[in-house]
């Protein structure tokens, strides 16, 4: 895992001075300056932060209310695991199942629509404690990029069936987890076309696909080519003809938007290449917050994988 940063200056790395927008760090704590401009324009994440405060009463829920509510069945797992990869239905019944078995901290909802009228479902884990902050995980925005799913369901799965032991850091955030946020992309990239991206939206006659993460509002159409985004309907970083066209990214913004707790983190997960992206995808300048995001990216990238 590495992380892309994003120094104001140009620096020296292995004795060379590089150009300021980017190098990476390694988990042995090295530094490298490998060139991929291209995959970072090309798979860049949305991050929307919002800060309020939030005048609800404080909930506590007993530890045993968190326990499974029914025994799990010997073998229900089946059709659940992260050995392969899995079609929608199967991700759906999997965050339906969790809400049946951990009703106290589950709750799934349909937070939109697709396209062609596919269910976008979001699991979301809450201890409803009124203090909450909010934390946003979506995957497979680009629906080709399967893995990001298995991801983020795993992470989904850990921090529900282990609520009662882990720290204040993670009961405390309400999460909200989009396992497939292109449902309709995911299920053609299982019958058609296994490398789709875009969602399966039509426009300009045979034209289909918006790249969605090309759709959001911020700095729409800013920037185009590979650096930026497409007006044209055939590419495959087609924006779509306005800011917030498809009903994907219309369920994001609405949701969050309509939420009581305050978000704090926005990661939308891809399998592009391994790298954190934070903003400002659009300039060369830092963001009021780079401080804080280089250090949790930092974080991140150096995070070593148990061996299990
Ligand atoms: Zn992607």
């Amino acid at each position: 895992m590495s992380v892309a940063l994003n120094p104001i200056q140009a620096r020296r790395v292995n004795g060379t001075l590089r150009r300021p927008d980017m190098f990476y760090v390694y988990d042995d704590g090295t530094e490298s300056d490998k060139s991929s401009d291209k995959i970072l324009t090309a798979d860049c994440a949305d991050n929307s932060t919002q800060t309020k405060e939030n005048p609800r009463q404080r909930l506590t829920i007993p530890k045993c209310l968190i326990t499974p509510r029914r025994k799990l069945k010997r073998g229900k797992l089946k059709l659940m695991d992260w050995k392969k990869y899995h079609r929608l239905s199967v991700i759906y019944a999997f965050i339906e199942e969790l809400e049946r078995d951990y009703p106290a901290i589950c709750t799934v909802s349909v937070i939109g629509k697709s396209v062609e009228g596919r269910d976008i479902k979001m699991l979301k884990i809450s201890n409803s404690n009124a203090d909450n902050s909010g934390v946003w995980l979506d995957a497979c925005i680009h629906s080709r990029e399967w893995i990001t799913v298995a991801v983020i369901t795993y992470i989904a799965d850990m921090i529900v069936k282990n609520f009662h032991t882990l720290s204040s850091a993670v009961t405390s955030k309400d999460w909200h987890i989009i396992p497939v946020l292109n449902p309709d992309g995911y299920e053609y990239t299982h019958t058609h076309e296994r490398m789709w991206r875009k969602n399966r939206a039509r426009y300009g006659g045979e034209c289909v696909g918006v790249d969605l993460n090309r759709n959001f509002s911020y700095g729409w159409g800013q920037l185009t080519g590979e650096d930026g985004s497409s007006d044209e309907p055939n590419h495959i970083f087609y924006r779509g003809p306005t800011p917030f066209s498809e009903p994907e990214t219309i369920a994001v913004r609405d949701t969050i938007l309509a939420s009581i707790t305050p978000f704090k983190v926005f990661i939308s997960f891809h399998s592009y290449y391994e790298l954190i992206i934070f903003p400002w995808g659009n300039r060369q300048d830092p963001c009021p917050d780079y401080l804080h995001l280089l250090e949790g990216g930092a974080v991140m990238a150096r995070v070593t994988p148990r061996n299990t």
